[in-house]
C-alpha cells in the first residue's frame, strides 16, 4: 500500500523548484519507478511534486548547432520513434527501445530514467543496507549473480539500471539542472555518483533540483552507433549487461568514439581501454578481438556474476564485427 503523501501539480519549473526543496519531497514523472520506491519503502516522502504540468520539460528539437534537445519529460517511446534520433542517434533510439515493455516506455520518461532507484534486490527489499543507511553490503557475501564487475569499490554492488544512460554518454550528452541556486548544466559523465564517493545518493542532484533537459552535440562525420542488451529472459527485464557504442570512422578507420557499458558498474561504465584498443584501427577480427578483452581489464568479479566477463566480451566483439560490414 501506498503511503500518505501531499500531491502538488506546480506550472513552473521555478515553483517546482519551490515544492521540491521541502525535506523529502519526490519528483514525479511517469511514476514507473517511484511508485513502486514508494510502495516497498525505500523512499520516505511527504510530498510528491508532480512535473507533468511543466510544459518546457517536453519534446525533443534539434539545436542551432545541430545537436539535440531532449525535454526531461519525454517518454521513451517517444524518443525511440522520433525520426532525427533514430537517424543521427541510432544507439540511442535502441537503448530506449530495451526499456521494459511497451506501456512502461509509453508512460515512463527519460529523467526518469536517469534519476531511477537501483533494482538491487536487497536495496529493494526489507534489508537494512549501507545505500540505506545500514551497516554492511548484503550482496558481498549473498547473491550476487546481477551486481557489479567495476566500481564497487568494497563498499556497494549495485548496476546502474538505466539502458538510455549509457547511450547518452556513448553521445557525450549533458543534463541541464535547476535548482534553489540556478541552472548548471552537467557532462552525463559526471551525473552519476560512486558508491565509494557516496553510497546513499546515485546522482549528484542536490535538495530541489530537478533535470529539465539533455543535450546532445551534433554526431561528428563517419559516426555509426549501437546499444546492445543481454537480458536474462525475453520478456521485460533489466540488463545482465549492456554496450553502448558511439564509433566515428574515416573510411574503414575509427577515428575515435565511445564504448560505455550497462549492467556491470553503479554509473555507466566508461571502457576507456576498449576505446582506445580501437582508436585510429580498422575493425579486423584482431582489433575486434582486443578491444573486447580490453573491455573487461580491471574487471573485479563477486563470487556469483564472473559469467559478466565473457558475456561481455562476446557483446562487444559481435556488435563491432556488425559495425564494421
Ligand atoms: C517492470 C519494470 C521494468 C523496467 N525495466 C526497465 C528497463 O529494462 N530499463 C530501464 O532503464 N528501466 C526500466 N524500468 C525503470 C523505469 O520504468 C524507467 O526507468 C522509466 O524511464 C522511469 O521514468 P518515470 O518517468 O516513470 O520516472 P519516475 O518513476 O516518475 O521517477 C523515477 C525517479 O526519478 C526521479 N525523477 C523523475 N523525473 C525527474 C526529473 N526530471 N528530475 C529529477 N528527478 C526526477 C523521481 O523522483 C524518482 O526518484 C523498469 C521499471 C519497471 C517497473
Amino acid at each position: 500500500m501506498l503511503p500518505n503523501f501531499d500531491y502538488v501539480r506546480p506550472k513552473s519549473v521555478r515553483a517546482a523548484v519551490a515544492q521540491l526543496s521541502a525535506d523529502g519531497a519526490r519528483a514525479h514523472a511517469g511514476g514507473t519507478d517511484l511508485l513502486g520506491c514508494l510502495r516497498e519503502r525505500i523512499l520516505p516522502t511527504g510530498r510528491l511534486v508532480s512535473l507533468n504540468d511543466l510544459r518546457e520539460l517536453q519534446g525533443v528539437s534539434e539545436t542551432a548547432e545541430g545537436g539535440l534537445r531532449i525535454g526531461a519529460l519525454t517518454t521513451l517511446s517517444a524518443l525511440a520513434e522520433h525520426p532525427v534520433v533514430r537517424k543521427r542517434y541510432a544507439g540511442l533510439a535502441q537503448a530506449a527501445s530495451e526499456v521494459g515493455s511497451p506501456q512502461l516506455r509509453n508512460q515512463g520518461t527519460i529523467g526518469g530514467n536517469l534519476c531511477q532507484k537501483p533494482r538491487c534486490w536487497y536495496y529493494r527489499a526489507d534489508f537494512t543496507c549501507l545505500r540505506k543507511g545500514g551497516g554492511s553490503c548484503f550482496a558481498v557475501d549473498g547473491e550476487n549473480q546481477f551486481h557489479c564487475i567495476f566500481g564497487g569499490g568494497g563498499v556497494c554492488f549495485i548496476v546502474h539500471p538505466s539502458d538510455t544512460a549509457p547511450a547518452l554518454a556513448a553521445f557525450n550528452a549533458t543534463v541541464r539542472v535547476v535548482g534553489p541556486k540556478g541552472v548548471r548544466n552537467v557532462p552525463l559523465d559526471k551525473f552519476f555518483v560512486l558508491p565509494e564517493v557516496d553510497v546513499q545518493r546515485e546522482t549528484v542532484l542536490a535538495r530541489g533540483e530537478l533535470v529539465t533537459e539533455i543535450r546532445i552535440p551534433p554526431p561528428g562525420p563517419g559516426t555509426r552507433s549501437s546499444y546492445r542488451k543481454v537480458r536474462a529472459r525475453r520478456a521485460w527485464d533489466f540488463a545482465l549487461a549492456g554496450v553502448a557504442l558511439a564509433l566515428r570512422f574515416e573510411g574503414r578507420r575509427v577515428v575515435d568514439g565511445r564504448v560505455v557499458l550497462s549492467g556491470a558498474a553503479p554509473v555507466p561504465w566508461s571502457s576507456t581501454e576498449a576505446e582506445q584498443a580501437l582508436r585510429g584501427r580498422e575493425l579486423t577480427a584482431e582489433v575486434v578481438a582486443a578491444a573486447a578483452k580490453a573491455a573487461t581489464a580491471g574487471a573485479e568479479p563477486l563470487e556469483k556474476n564472473g559469467y559478466k566477463i565473457p558475456l561481455i566480451q562476446g557483446m562487444i566483439a559481435d556488435e563491432l564485427t556488425r559495425m564494421s560490414a
